[in-house]
């Protein structure tokens, strides 16, 4: 038997007839929201496009615009680099209220001679060549020391025939990046020192001064050239720290420290060695010459007390030198046992003198 409600010989349920109708007016109000949306959009574009009309009657008022809101450089000049357009970029950078205030002058009109001079002759270039130049850095120092960087580049600004008759430039005021770049460098640089400095002394420390050994005897090995070595060590520091105290004993060691860099040559090298031993690489010298040299370090040291926290403290120092015609292009680590044998030398000769090593020939050593 039919249920109630269905028509007689039809066969849709009547909530399946619900169900259809419900889909149809659902279809529509999709299209109808969508072409509501289409219209919408439609005429915000419409009416945007309008008020832009409106606000820049004409494409020269918008271009103006456009120069006047860009935070970058753009400027045109004649064939003798005189403005005659700039925008707000350029006037700010050049320090002045407007590029109105810019036209008709050059940039003679506002840097040194010598500066104004590379700008105009850079723009003459390419005016004469017609050849543009892309991304040239331009810097200038303003009144408090600061140097602002303009990456800049500038195209011939052409007449109808494409002659060149003046220059437009655009430029980006890049001096925060070049500081940023600064400071990395610095910081590299810095990074760099300490990984080869001793912090104590600011000498090169062990591994730094090992190394130029190293480089320096294959050099030496290799040009056929004479070089020497040395090692300083002072005599009976333990006792200036036992008496004084390590950071006392720290003051020394920087003293000793300046006071050798000092007496070397520009071309010799000195580091920290070890605690109180100090190395030093003295390239083109001779076995006389390096005893020589020996003798004014130790000099140096001797010639005047160590100033102090706690007072002047003198202080003496050994030193064992080995130079090249005695020995046979050795690696360092022979070179420093020879040298260490004359050091030792040294010490037991009384200290406060230079010995130096004479391989074969070997001190005991104690
Ligand atoms: P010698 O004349 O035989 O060389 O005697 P010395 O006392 O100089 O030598 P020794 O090897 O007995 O002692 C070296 C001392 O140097 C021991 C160590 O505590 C000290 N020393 C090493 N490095 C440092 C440092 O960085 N600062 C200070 N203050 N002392 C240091
Ligand atoms: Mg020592
Ligand atoms: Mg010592």
């Amino acid at each position: 038997m039919a249920e109630p409600g269905w028509a007689a010989g039809s066969w849709i349920a009547p909530h399946a007839v619900a169900l259809e109708h419900w889909a149809i007016l659902s279809l529509c109000l999709v299209l109808l929201f969508a072409v509501g949306a289409v219209s919408w959009r439609f005429l915000v574009d419409r009416l945007g496009r309008r008020r832009v009309r409106e606000k820049f009657p004409g494409e020269l008022a918008m271009l103006r615009a456009v120069l006047a809101s860009l935070p970058d450089l753009i400027y045109v000049k004649d064939a003798k680099s005189r403005f005659l357009l700039a925008n707000r970029g350029t006037a700010e950078v050049m320090g002045v209220r407007s590029g109105a205030e810019l036209i008709g002058k050059t940039d003679f009109d506002f840097y040194p001679e010598s500066v104004a001079a590379g700008f105009f002759h850079d723009e003459q270039r390419v005016i004469e060549s017609g050849e543009p130049l892309v991304s040239r850095d331009e810097h200038v120092r303003e009144a408090d020391g600061r140097i602002r960087y303009i990456l800049t580049t500038k195209v011939p600004l052409r007449d109808p025939g494409g002659h060149p008759i003046g220059v437009i430039g655009i430029g980006r005021n890049i001096t925060a990046l070049k500081e940023t770049e600064a400071e990395l460098k610095r910081a590299r640089e810095d990074l760099h020192f300490k990984a080869s400095h001793d912090s104590l002394t600011s000498l090169l420390n062990r591994g730094a001064i090992l190394e130029m050994l190293e480089r320096e005897l294959a050099r030496s090995a290799r040009e056929s050239l004479c070089m020497s070595v040395l090692i300083a060590d002072l005599d009976h520091f333990k006792e200036v720290n036992d008496r004084f105290g390590h950071p006392v004993g720290d003051e020394v060691l920087r003293e000793i420290a300046f006071r050798f860099a000092g007496a070397i040559r520009g071309y010799d090298l000195v580091g920290r060695y070890g605690g109180e031993e100090f190395l030093a690489v003295l390239t083109q010298c001779n076995a006389a010459d390096a005893m020589m040299r020996a003798e004014q370090l130790r000099e140096v040291i001797i010639a005047a007390p160590i100033p102090t926290t706690v007072g002047q403290i003198g202080m003496t120092v050994s030193l064992g030198v080995l130079a090249s015609a005695d020995w046979n292009y050795p690696g360092a680590e022979l070179v420093l046992r020879e040298v260490d044998v004359a050091l030792y030398a040294a010490k037991a000769a009384g200290r406060n003198c230079c010995r130096l090593a004479v391989p074969g020939q070997q001190v005991a050593r104690a």
